[in-house]
């Protein structure tokens, strides 16, 4: 039987720290509870909705009776070296934050650019999270994920589609073990990793809950000057708004609603739309 809590309360389950309550959350250990919950899922036509560091995603109010599966137990890591480039293979729930001393640890690079991403790996492989030119899919080897009908795979990068903040894994499984390549650097990455968490901090609303960036880029502009352009720079419904630092970053000044950030959006959408005929689409990913 695969562990679960009851009642939950799901704002404490995402960053920006808003929505209702989970008549249930699952919290397997291994891919055997998984495909438990994958038939669980199918057995009772219920959506399950995996739960990483809850960076992306946004739950409404109320209460949810969906199979909620938090990826918080999921946390085995192993670490190899072939043909002088480490090898990490991490559970979906082994954080960002992990994987950033483990490359502070063996000054190993690729990763530097995406330190300060709020993430489990297994989130931002399902979102190809990415930051100052790199992308997860830029280091990804292969990954294991299991079906919505429960078979497993493991799939090779070439193997897998994926664009920009969008991938398969969105609409087709769960993510259940990243392989990601690194290798041994020349360069102080440590020194870089502080620079640009430096720059986050300068940059970002990382003072107050947040769901990070609302809206993708749309090709060859970006969502935050789309945003201030249109006047909403700092413009907020009840305690939801848009930043004053930065456009696009959605943020809780304190007893925001789900209420609050859908009309909040449905404003952002318009007013881009009627500036610059610009239809934006969500990056964060909406619960309801
Ligand atoms: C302060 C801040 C800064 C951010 N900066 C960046 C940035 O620079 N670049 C960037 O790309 N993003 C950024 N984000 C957004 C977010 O951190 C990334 O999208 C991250 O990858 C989400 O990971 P997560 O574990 O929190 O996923 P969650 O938010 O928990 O989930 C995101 C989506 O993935 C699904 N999911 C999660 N785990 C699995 C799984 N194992 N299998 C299948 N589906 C799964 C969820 O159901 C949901 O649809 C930022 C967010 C914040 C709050």
């Amino acid at each position: 039987m695969v562990k679960f809590e009851e009642n939950v309360d799901l704002s404490k389950l995402c960053t920006i720290k808003i929505g209702g309550v989970a008549k249930k959350v699952y919290f397997p250990e291994n891919k055997e509870d998984i495909k438990e919950l994958i038939k669980l899922s199918l057995d009772t036509d219920k959506k399950l909705i995996p739960i990483g560091v809850g960076s992306n995603i946004v739950f409404r109010d109320g209460v949810l009776d969906y199979i909620f599966v938090s990826t918080s137990n999921l946390k085995k890591l192993d670490i190899s070296k072939e043909d002088g480039n480490f090898i990490i293979t991490a559970e979906t729930g082994v954080s960002f934050k992990t994987l950033v001393n483990i490359v502070k640890k063996y000054n190993l690079e690729g990763f530097e650019n995406l330190s300060g991403i709020p993430a489990s790996i297994g989130g931002a492989v399902v979102m190809n999270a990415g930051a100052y030119g790199t992308e997860i899919f830029d280091l990804v080897e292969e990954v294991e994920w299991i079906d919505n009908k429960g078979v497993s795979h493991i799939s090779k990068k070439e193997n897998i589609s994926y664009g920009y903040r969008c991938t398969q894994f969105q609409n087709e499984g769960f993510v259940y073990k990243v392989k990601i390549k690194l290798k041994k650097s020349e360069k102080n990455i440590s020194e870089i990793i502080k620079n640009h968490l430096l720059e986050r901090n300068k940059k970002q609303p990382l003072d107050l809950p947040t769901s990070g960036s609302t809206f993708k880029n749309p090709e060859g502009i970006s969502a935050g000057y789309l945003l201030e352009k249109a006047g909403l720079k700092g413009f907020r419904i009840g305690d939801i708004g848009f930043s004053e630092k930065h456009a696009n970053f959605t943020v809780n000044y304190g007893k925001g609603t789900f209420k609050q950030l859908k009309n909040l959006l449905e404003i952002a959408e318009r007013r881009v739309g009627d500036y610059f005929e610009i239809n934006l689409e969500k990056e964060i990913r909406i619960v309801e």
